[in-house]
């Protein structure tokens, strides 16, 4: 009896256990069919993190209703609103993305050329490109970001395309013949490809004026030149009412409409490759993965830097090296930490950033509104003549009477960074800087200040207010004099160090 009834509930059990494992195999199934999906494959209607609401309210905290695209070379802007009703989700791999139609002021097409010339009346329904605002999340990185991308067309592809729309940030249709652009949100162009038949054949970038018309003027265009211009053109209709005056009829009144101007002036270059799976590449490093897939994506050229520099006239080779700087500062905590309390107080500006010859120093300039720098600063200076342009946001009025307390702060901060670099680079500093006595000054400094701008254990406010006199006529030894740089007496211990204090806040 007893063996009986303890072999029903075992029964019970076993039977538990493998409908248990059944579903637990159907499930494992499903999610493996999901990761399986979301690797090569587009799924539609599905975000997980990023829906349209979720899009939406990130995107009206951080950006303005009213988008301005702009061409550099042509000073053409085209003002476009979000048109949220018709927006959609999409996500392939880490990615999701979140697409927005944009309404162009004017109902602005854009087109090439060639669809310019030959587009007449009756056709006008089938000229039209798309612009869109792209909202991405990586959902590795939880980063989000935005940008504005226009699809533009062939003329012999807009005439037969049945479904144009259906092209998006991760899908190319394989017939799609004609350019892709992305815009940052308030500015220009970053980048772009353009397509033969679904295949990238060729990147495009900013071009300028003066190149068009050299091209233009050239006696003999060069076969193997990798590189032309093309224009792109905006049709839109602004309609203005003017007052005329007819000799026969006197003055009468009439509307004006559907203006054409040239948009965008862009460099294209045919320096793609294809792997022997036929995905296009560029011949330059890096390819940015951004969820475009095979090439195709958004590749902003240093993104960290535009962020809080402008420069028009500077190439992209010197915005690397800017972003570099930038990258190795940001992988510390002390840098991370400053990069984004500048970019906190720009509140969406930028900073002019300038290079100057090697025979001038690196400062930042008030006047400039930006930061001058020489072609071999290191990303320590950098981080210096950041902390000034900080403390012009959190200085203000006292900026003239403070120059040698802003001093203190930024040598300090500099120098804790540096501590938080790899062994080599503080023994090379050391070494470089052992017989200066402003940083052996600084040094002390950070004796009595930990990272976080407090005091050290066992170190009080009156211990720190002894040593400043010292510190003072050690950086005045080094040339910091009273006229050029005084220092506010009234400013004292720790409150030197106000913005190293609210880094972390
Ligand atoms: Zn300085």
């Amino acid at each position: 009896m007893k063996t009986k009834r303890i072999k029903r509930p075992v029964c019970y059990l076993v039977g538990l256990l493998v409908f248990g494992l059944m579903l637990y195999s159907c499930l494992q199934d499903e999610t493996d069919l999901d990761s399986r999906e979301t690797t090569g494959k587009i799924i539609k209607g599905k975000n997980r993190e990023l829906s349209i609401d979720v899009a939406r309210s990130w995107y009206e905290a951080h950006q303005t209703p009213v988008v301005t695209t702009r061409s550099v070379a042509t000073h053409f802007e085209l003002m476009t609103k979000l048109h949220w009703k018709k927006g959609y989700e999409n996500r392939k791999g880490k990615f999701e993305v979140v697409e927005v139609p944009l309404l162009t002021r004017g109902g602005a097409v854009l087109m090439d050329s060639e669809t310019m010339e030959k587009c007449k009346d009756t056709e006008r329904g089938k000229i039209r490109n798309i612009s869109r605002m792209v909202i991405i999340k990586n959902l590795e990185t939880g980063e989000i970001i935005n940008f504005v991308m226009h699809i533009v067309g062939t003329y012999d592809y807009l005439m037969k395309a049945k479904h144009f729309e259906d092209n998006s940030y991760l899908y190319r249709a394989p017939d799609l013949s004609g350019s892709v652009y992305f815009y940052e949100p308030e500015g220009g162009l970053v980048n772009g490809w353009q397509y033969e038949n679904g295949k990238i054949v060729a990147t495009i970038s900013q071009g300028t004026e003066e190149g068009l018309k050299m091209q233009a003027t050239a006696d003999t265009r060069s076969e193997s030149s990798e590189c032309h211009y093309e224009s792109v053109f905006v049709e839109y209709d602004e309609c203005t009412p003017f007052i005329y005056e007819d000799p026969e009829y006197g003055i009468g009144f009439g509307i004006e409409c559907r203006t054409r101007t040239k948009y965008e002036t862009k460099l294209v270059c045919n320096n793609i490759y294809h792997d022997e799976n036929g995905n296009a590449h560029t011949w330059f490093p890096p390819e940015v993965d951004s969820g475009g897939g095979v090439g195709g994506g958004y590749q902003p050229v240093a993104p960290k830097a535009k962020a809080i520099f402008r420069n028009s006239n500077m190439t992209d080779n010197s915005w690397k090296t800017i972003e570099n700087l930038l990258d190795k500062m940001t992988k510390t905590k002390i840098g991370e930490a400053l990069y984004h309390k500048l970019q906190e107080a720009l509140k969406g500006k930028t900073l002019i950033i300038q290079f100057v010859s090697d025979n001038m120093n690196s400062n930042f300039d008030p006047g400039l509104g930006g930061i001058k720098m020489r072609m071999d600063i290191t990303s320590s200076a950098l981080l210096h003549e950041m902390v000034h342009a900080l403390q012009s946001y959190t200085e203000q009025e006292t900026w003239n009477a403070t120059q040698l307390n802003q001093e203190f702060e930024a040598h300090l901060i500099q120098q804790i960074y540096i501590n938080s670099l790899e062994e080599s680079e503080r023994t090379w500093w050391y070494e470089k800087s052992k017989n200066d006595s402003r940083w052996n000054a600084t040094r002390l400094l950070v004796r009595y200040i930990d990272e976080f701008g407090n005091l050290r254990p066992g170190i009080t406010a009156g211990k720190l207010q002894k040593i400043i006199p010292k510190i003072i006529s050690d950086f005045r030894d080094v040339g910091y004099d009273n006229i050029d740089y005084p220092w506010l007496n009234s400013r004292k211990g720790l409150d030197n160090f106000n913005n190293l204090r609210s880094l972390y806040q």
